[in-house]
């Protein structure tokens, strides 16, 4: 894991249509500062809001923020790309309720991001360590966590459909890994699902280009897919997205069981209780001796 900050070194600029919201929208990514961390600026209402923990407002079928009176949708698969390619501050802007879904996954946003290159900053990461075995559960699914050097994610699922039927993947969190492995696996979606999100009112604008379709054994696109266990990989690329609002890098391992954005949640707020922030590791020595050493010297 990088020890300083990154940021983008250009802008990245992204259109297309939201999932949920089938609204067409246009993103930027932008550098930003040190310490920034992500914020989604909507363009449209001119307020900003901050990709943290506390300004998650939904979690059922997307993770929403709001914040000022302002919501944005759908934000996982764009911090996902973000904490993947381990960029820690960025201003995302967009100019709609929703972030565009683009293919589904998260691999045109990390492809810009490889393509343009991080720019290192001249502060260092400042990482959260799991220091304790805990587990978090929610309906159903269920995340371990426990102390590792690096950042390390193991991600079991359960379907009755057999397209998807029981399956994993597994990350040690880098770059490259996350581009190759994890970036490209696509959201998908259980064919009997597909009207009762369409009266909820969710899922306006997904396609069969945008999602994968699933109805017991059979996929319904036409290219099948990615991965054959491109369903474990979406899941592990969902939960980075969510722990993305930490906004910190984590030192840890995670076993998540059948997890979905609830659950995600749930690990986040764990990892960012006050209890457990006491133990964020201090920012490494800059060779520059501190003020009140100096004054007792
Ligand atoms: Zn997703």
């Amino acid at each position: 894991m990088r020890d300083y900050q990154h940021t983008i070194s250009m802008p990245l600029s992204f259109s297309g249509i939201g999932l949920h919201t089938g609204a067409n929208v246009s993103a930027r990514i932008l550098p930003a500062d040190p310490d920034t961390g992500m914020i989604f600026r909507c363009t449209d209402t001119g307020t900003e809001i901050s990709a943290t923990v506390e300004n998650v407002a939904e979690t059922a079928y997307a993770t929403v923020l709001s914040a000022g009176g302002a919501k944005i949708s759908t934000v996982e698969h764009f911090l996902a790309a973000l904490y993947g390619m381990e960029i820690d501050n960025a201003v995302i802007e967009v100019d709609g309720p929703e972030l565009p879904i683009l293919d589904g996954s998260a691999l045109q946003i990390s492809q810009a991001i490889a393509s343009a290159g991080p720019a290192r900053q001249d502060v260092r990461r400042r990482f959260l360590r799991v220091w304790e075995n805990d587990r978090i559960r929610r309906n159903g699914s269920m995340v371990v966590v426990s102390p590792c050097v690096e950042m390390e994610i193991l991600v079991t699922v359960d379907f009755p459909a057999s397209a998807i039927g029981r399956q994993w993947a597994k990350l040690t969190l880098n770059p490259e890994r996350f581009l190759k492995e994890i970036a490209p696996a696509r959201t998908f979606v259980l064919r009997e699902q597909i009207d009762a999100l369409r009266a909820a009112g969710l899922a306006k604008g997904g396609t069969l280009d945008n999602a994968i379709v699933v109805e017991g054994a059979k996929v319904h696109n036409t290219e099948g897919l990615r991965f054959p266990n491109e369903f474990a990989r979406h899941k592990l690329l969902d939960f980075l997205g969510d722990i993305a609002l930490l906004g910190r890098p984590v030192r840890g391992s995670f076993v998540a069981v059948r997890p979905g954005h609830t659950v995600n949640h749930a690990v986040a707020e764990y990892l960012a209780s006050p209890v457990r922030s006491a133990f964020h590791d201090p920012p490494v020595s800059t060779g520059k001796v501190p003020v009140d050493i100096q004054a007792s010297a």
